[in-house]
């Protein structure tokens, strides 16, 4: 054989398999270098990842829970810190919550709410009564004669006739909310606040949601006709709201709450009232500094002329359809209303 041609059989091969050792060191050491970069993304949020992957872990248990405790065709959803459930399909549960729970979250941590959710809330929806008050009964004891909703602060879980209206949900869902930004916050705060939301607007830009008038005005009105409307200071100072007058105190408590909102002075008295609840819980006397009244007959005569007013130039409004709105039919016997349970209180 040609000794040319016997060198490059010979060596030839060894060359190659050389070439191919370097060329697998190379890609080696693109991989190890790849590795740092993935445990970098690793450590800089590790808390974040954390505590996602906690409030993650803690949804998936309470779905399990709920899921033993419906019926088998129900649909339970997870979207942390929500636990959605309900008698309707994945993809109407889903537009709930896209439509709904999201934007109404988004608006209220813009306009009140600092502190997100650590634990699961947990939404329990039905399509119609019946649903509704078979669960009420059969899992959390209770006798709805003709509630539309109840949030259970023991299990922070929130349960709904959706029939009623998504301003149902709203309302719900601010107690729910409002339970780890402000936990102390007082009754007929946490009541009125959450009924603004019952009937409400949102931006154009979708980030904030307005209270407008509802039903719960007549309720007002009318105790005012009949002098048996309590004087502000009374209701706010109150150690609750009076067992055989609910919902004046609570139509009374929203229309406060409007009050404020209309003098842009709603999402002051929030903060205002979060950071001195230990010195003032009742919140009177920041409600007193906040409106600049120097007695309580002051306030008590300004809410009054104002409501009517109010009232008045809102059945004047064209309603603006362009908008999204949250609403909340009218509860047709005085007795019922949405309820926040305080079993934590
Ligand atoms: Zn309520």
């Amino acid at each position: 054989m040609d000794p040319h041609r016997k060198i490059i059989l010979i060596a030839g091969p060894i060359l190659l398999t050389g070439v191919c050792f370097l060329l697998t060191l190379g890609s080696a050491k693109d991989s190890r270098s790849a590795v740092p970069r993935q445990i970098s993304v690793d450590v800089v949020s590790p808390l974040k990842n954390d505590v996602q992957s906690r409030l993650r872990q803690a949804c998936e248990n309470v779905a399990q829970e709920i899921q033993t405790q419906l019926d088998r065709s129900n649909t339970v959803l997870i979207r942390p810190p929500f636990v959605l459930a309900g008698d309707m399909p994945e993809d109407v549960l889903e537009r709930l919550h896209r439509d709904v729970v999201q934007p109404t979250e988004r608006a209220l941590n813009v306009g009140f709410f600092d502190v997100p959710p650590t634990e699961p809330i947990t939404i329990v929806a039905f399509a119609k009564e019946a649903g509704f008050r078979d669960f009420a009964r059969r899992v959390d004891r209770r006798q709805p004669d003709s509630y539309y909703g109840y949030y259970l602060r023991s299990h922070r879980r929130l349960v709904v006739n959706v029939s009623t209206g998504a301003g149902t949900l709203a309302h719900e869902l601010t107690h729910a909310l409002a339970h780890f930004d402000f936990p102390n916050m007082p009754e007929w705060f946490d009541e009125g606040l959450a009924s603004v939301f019952e009937q409400s607007e949102f931006s154009d830009t979708g980030h904030r949601l307005t209270g407008t008038d509802n039903w719960r005005v007549h309720q007002v009105l009318r105790a005012l006709h009949d002098n048996r409307l309590r004087k502000t200071d009374e209701l706010v100072q109150g150690r609750s709201v009076r067992a055989n007058h609910e919902s004046i105190d609570y139509a009374h408590a929203r229309y406060i709450c409007l009050f404020l909102q209309d003098q842009q002075l709603l999402e002051p008295f929030y903060r205002k009232l979060r950071s001195r609840a230990e010195i003032d819980p009742s919140g009177w006397q920041t409600l007193r500094e906040v409106v600049a009244s120097e007695t309580a007959s002051d306030i008590d005569a300004d809410f009054r002329r104002w409501i009517v007013k109010y009232h008045k130039a809102q059945r004047q409004r064209t309603a603006r359809n362009d908008r999204q709105t949250l609403s909340m039919k009218p509860i047709e016997s005085t007795d019922s209303r949405p309820e926040a349970i305080a079993t934590n209180k």
